[in-house]
């Protein structure tokens, strides 16, 4: 089943107004909402000091009413298929940009604020399946966690990384712009919704001058499946992939041009170092330990001595 991107824009709807009221016998010792028994884990101390510290990022495993779709049928994500997808996508998203940057400062300040991980699959009507979904630049939902290999790193990288890479795109073009004439190169042949009937394949896409079907959507999902499809893929990927496009690959091509500009001028990020990265990792996650919840000692905070 072909992964199905929605993109679905920031909606606000309406500001929640809380009403004052008076604190008279109030125990100010204690909180007044009422957590349902939860307990802090092993797993949540770890996020605490491996996500939310360094880079203000909250994983939300525990299944909420409120943070799930509720067009779906959904269960709740296993424990510990989270622990070994939040290792891979730290490993493989947040730490390659890191290591191109030099710091954590870039994904802190850009990365979504909030990761949701649900079990199943989100199936629509029409009998595909979301895998992976994003709202506005501040959260990413990825489904079907329960189903996940966490050795099969290709599988893994098509079902959920690319999304990743696809939606820290977004946020990146939607925080500084992109040059406009990259919309012109495909112009009229955005077929919006439609794309997934009129190309049956990607090969035919490309034949075209996209590099994935759904790249035949709009201008801005053409721009970020090209810098995704980059950096997730191998340089023998990509060269199958303009041989397969024939006359399609100078229209691939010049758009290539405006991203890979874009990034570097922009974003200081050349995509052929970030494309070493990303696949140096996708090679080395086979052999991180993908359970371990140990913080290492160095961040733990000091112990302060019995007097
Ligand atoms: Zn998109």
């Amino acid at each position: 089943m072909k992964l199905k991107y929605i993109y679905y824009a920031a909606c606000l709807a309406g500001a929640m107004a809380f009403a004052s009221c008076s604190d008279d016998d109030i125990d100010h010792s204690v909180s007044v909402i009422i957590d349902s028994g939860r307990v802090e884990n092993d797993f949540d101390r770890w996020l605490y000091h491996e996500l939310v510290l360094p880079y203000n990022i909250e994983v939300k495993y525990r299944y909420e009413d409120i943070e799930s779709d509720m067009d779906y049928q959904l269960v709740p994500a296993d424990y510990q298929k989270s622990i070994q997808l939040t290792h891979l996508m730290k490993f493989l998203c947040l730490e390659a940009y890191d290591e191109i940057t030099g710091s954590k400062d870039f994904m802190r300040s850009y990365f979504p604020k909030m990761i949701v991980m649900t079990g199943s699959a989100a199936w629509q009507n029409n009998g595909s399946k979301v895998l992976g979904q994003a709202e506005g630049g501040r959260k990413i939902t990825l489904f079907e966690v329960n189903e996940m290999d966490p050795t099969n790193i290709a599988l893994l990288t098509e079902q959920y990384f690319h999304t990743i890479h696809h939606e820290f795109a977004h946020i990146l073009h939607q925080t500084i712009p992109y040059d406009p004439s990259f919309d012109q190169i495909s112009g009229s042949m955005y077929r919006g919704d439609n794309c997934f009937d009129y190309y049956t394949t990607d090969a035919r896409a490309q034949q075209d001058g996209f590099i994935t079907r759904y790249s035949a959507t709009e201008g801005a999902e053409d721009f970020v499946e090209i810098i995704s499809m980059y950096v997730t893929n191998t340089p023998e990927y990509w060269d199958n992939v303009m041989a397969t496009a024939g006359d399609g690959a100078k229209i691939i091509e010049q758009k290539f041009n405006i991203v890979y500009n874009y990034m570097n001028d922009t974003w200081n990020i050349d995509l052929n170092t970030l494309r070493d990265i990303v696949q140096r990792r996708s090679v080395e996650a086979v052999d991180l330990d993908v359970d371990d919840l140990t913080i290492p000692s160095d961040e733990k905070p000091e112990e302060i001595p019995l007097s």
